[in-house]
């Protein structure tokens, strides 16, 4: 099913260090789709010309050069290997005709083998491709036997070998601070840039840490983590949280 959320943002200077434009596109599902944290995999469609339609209408919006932002970010329902070929197709002639220069890519881990093949299409069209990976922790307990992430005994150094930026994960039972603290740690030592977000409840998942979440508001940690440039923090119960992406439409 396809949702109502809010698929674009222009994430200026005065959200993140990085200026760019933020996508939620439409896939045509996960084939992983076990992750216990996920319920934004049932934002999709078997049809590709569904997914093309709402994608296509999606990033008609992103305006590159005219708001000086020459980044594009690209999030979807699954990862990038399962938009509809058409789909990259408009993201790619998107970026040409906005003046975008580089795009970032979202996907699982398992998809690594298939980077290259997305650098080289982008490249054609002078378009530099970072990706992401959503990692959620280096807690390996964590990450393999509760959330179900699917990479046992993957390292930061071997994702690091194919991915630059990741998506780390926290407030769930059973995080605790100082592994967050463990997890930005590593993640600033082995890639470029950290997304973290704040978990959302979702029905079967892993229960909502409302007291973590809050011990983590009021840390020092948060406010040394707000400042640091390579770090963005998402936060979908916040109303205050910049990053809009994702959420519902109003
Ligand atoms: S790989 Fe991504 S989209 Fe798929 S289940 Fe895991 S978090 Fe959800």
């Amino acid at each position: 099913m396809i949702y109502d959320l809010v698929r674009y943002q222009f994430v200026d200077e005065s959200i993140s260090s990085m200026k760019r434009e933020n996508v939620l596109l439409v896939s045509l599902g996960c084939s992983w789709g076990k992750c216990a944290f996920c319920d934004y995999q049932d934002d999709k469609s078997s049809s590709v010309l569904a997914c093309d339609t709402v994608n296509k209408k999606v990033l008609s919006q992103v305006k590159g050069r005219e708001v000086g932002s020459s980044i594009l970010e690209v999030t979807c329902s699954a990862s990038y290997t399962e938009l509809p070929f058409t789909t990259i197709n408009y993201i790619r002639e998107t970026c040409k005709e906005k003046g975008i220069t580089t795009v970032i890519l979202e996907g699982h881990y398992i998809y690594r083998d298939t980077n290259r093949f997305f650098t080289d299409f982008f490249e054609q069209y002078g378009i530099k491709t970072i990706f992401r990976c959503g990692v959620e922790t280096f807690d390996e307990h964590i990450r393999e036997d509760i959330l179900h992430k699917g990479f046992p005994n993957v390292t930061a150094e071997d994702i690091a070998k194919y991915f630059s930026w990741i998506n780390i994960m926290f407030g769930m039972e059973g995080q605790t601070l100082s592994q967050l603290e463990k997890d930005v740690a590593t993640g600033l030592k082995f890639f470029d840039r950290i997304n973290i977000s704040i978990y959302t409840t979702v029905k079967n998942g892993p229960a909502r840490d409302s007291k973590a979440i809050e011990a983590f508001y009021n840390s020092d940690l948060y406010k040394e983590l707000k400042e640091n440039p390579a770090i963005d923090i998402y936060d979908e119960w916040d109303e205050d949280n910049a990053h809009k992406v994702g959420h519902d439409e109003p």
